[in-house]
């Protein structure tokens, strides 16, 4: 077995958490590897990567864009994205909204939330998000299917927890309110490699997962 498979098969999943392997910077073969034991959900963060990778790869790969989108590349990835977790703006999910409609698509997505203390953290404060959810039913081609997260870099599991304790919080709030009856928002987006049994214990449904699996990336 590969290196990779084998760290792959170590991720302990519960059955209701989705592993997205996060394979940006890392090459198609890698990509590859991780295919032909089974796996389909991989995240990427750049476009143009993202696209090279989409042109090369088997069709029925799942696609995550998870890295921060500017408005001018949406177009690029809407047509074959399963799933756009960065969305920290309504302008952009605006934007979303119309290059979804040009091709008779909805476009499911998760809202980014703020969570970290760190200030280069891209998100939606909760007031923000609050705003951002009041001011969707503008929209017909995006489908907001939950929430996306980073915590902080640290090594205070204390703080990690508190932030996606909070994250999951809100994510019950929403889900109670603006979106009680829609079955559809149901996704938690939250862990990495050095925190996710700590997003697993506060409610992730979704992991990304880069260099526990892949190993560290070259940039
Ligand atoms: C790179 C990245 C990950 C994966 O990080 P690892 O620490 O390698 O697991 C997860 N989420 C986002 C948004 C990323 O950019």
């Amino acid at each position: 077995m590969s290196s990779i498979v084998e760290k792959y098969r170590q991720i302990c999943l519960p059955a209701n958490v989705q592993l997205i392997a996060v394979s940006k910077f890392q090459p198609e073969s890698a990509v590859m590897e991780l295919y032909e034991a089974g796996h389909r959900a991989f995240g990427e963060s750049r476009v143009q990567e993202l696209m090279e990778k989409h042109e090369h790869l088997p069709k029925d790969i799942q696609w995550h864009f998870i890295g921060h989108l500017q408005t001018n590349k949406i177009k690029y990835i809407v047509p074959f994205s399963v799933l756009i977790h960065g969305v920290d703006s309504f302008k952009l999910l605006e934007e979303i909204d119309k290059c979804a409609a040009r091709i008779g698509k909805v476009q499911d997505c998760l809202l980014q939330i703020h969570i970290a203390r760190e200030e280069t953290k891209f998100g939606f404060s909760f007031e923000e998000a609050n705003e951002t959810v009041s001011k969707l039913d503008t929209l017909y081609n995006v489908r907001i299917c939950g929430l996306m997260g980073m915590a902080s870099y640290t090594d205070d599991e204390k703080a990690v927890r508190q932030e996606f304790r909070s994250l999951a919080q809100y994510f019950r709030q929403l889900k109670a309110s603006r979106f009680a009856d829609k079955e559809y928002f149901k996704e938690l987006s939250m862990g990495m490699s050095g925190d996710y049994p700590i997003a697993i214990e506060e409610g992730a449904t979704m992991l990304r997962i880069g260099s526990s699996i892949f190993g560290e990336r070259n940039y």
